[in-house]
């Protein structure tokens, strides 16, 4: 398996440790045909892109990208911050960003003071192995299934790490609307047996590093462990061996730019 191109990459304009400049030469030396650049979304507490940076952020990123040669995608890992599945990169983003990958993470500023069970509550029960409660699982669910529906999302990011989604229902979601399921080669998030009932689904995968340091941009030999053990046909999965995935947003930029 060869890895044509990561679609889950941070800099320093989130968490993480470099540039663009130097993410890009790496993923220069390591072949790849292009990099997806998605930072922290708008409403994450403590490391989440800026609005007021976002014109410094496009910028450097363009600089980089002339000066390295590396084909980039300016995109964001949004937050979803409501069971309506409300994101915080919206329409009038759309005609900025190339790349819309979106997951649940803890520190967000949620929608509703309830949505924010989907945040910090999901994650201590997920950590401290406490099962989830089945209003807490639907409420995650309809997060995911309602954020798929309403915004043309290209890769929902590490599914069900630190919260507590129906993964089957999820993946039905996104095979009927086009939206990748990634699987993180960073996060241990669907166990074996879940990962193969999602792939009976039909769904479709991309494998990501979501590197946060050079040193693991292009890194999916987790994810590709988990492939191989799991059984999942290589062509399910559509940025590895010279395939290129067909993404939503930038359908949705064709027809309404
Ligand atoms: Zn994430
Ligand atoms: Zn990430």
């Amino acid at each position: 398996m060869k890895l044509t191109a990561d679609y889950h990459t941070h800099t320093i304009y989130s968490d993480g440790k470099n540039t663009f400049l130097e993410n890009f030469r790496r993923a220069k030396e390591l072949g790849l045909a292009e990099i997806g650049c998605t930072e922290h979304g708008f409403s994450h507490v403590f490391c989440g892109l800026k609005r007021k940076e976002l014109e410094q952020y496009i910028a450097e990123l363009r600089a980089a990208e002339r000066e390295t040669g590396m084909r980039a995608l300016l995109g964001l890992e949004s937050n979803i911050r409501g069971e309506s599945g409300l994101c915080d990169l919206t329409e009038r983003d759309f005609a900025q960003f190339e790349l819309f990958v979106v997951g649940i993470h803890v520190f967000v500023y949620y929608e509703k003071l309830f949505d924010s069970r989907l945040g910090l509550g999901s994650y201590a029960r997920y950590g401290l192995h406490i099962k989830p409660s089945k209003s807490l699982v639907r409420q995650t669910t309809n997060a995911f299934v309602h954020a798929v529906q309403k915004n043309p999302i290209d890769i929902i990011s590490h599914l069900n790490y630190g919260c507590f989604a129906d993964p089957v229902e999820v993946a039905k979601c996104c095979r009927d609307y086009g939206t990748y399921l990634e699987i993180s080669s960073k996060k241990e998030h669907l166990t074996d047996e879940e990962l193969a009932r999602v792939a009976d689904t039909g769904v479709r995968f991309v494998i990501n590093s979501d590197a946060h340091a050079i040193d693991r941009i292009g890194d999916v030999a987790r994810a590709e462990e988990q492939v191989r053990r799991v059984g999942i046909p290589l062509e399910r999965i559509d940025n590895i061996d010279g395939r290129m995935p067909s993404f939503r947003l930038a359908a949705w930029r064709k027809v309404h730019l």
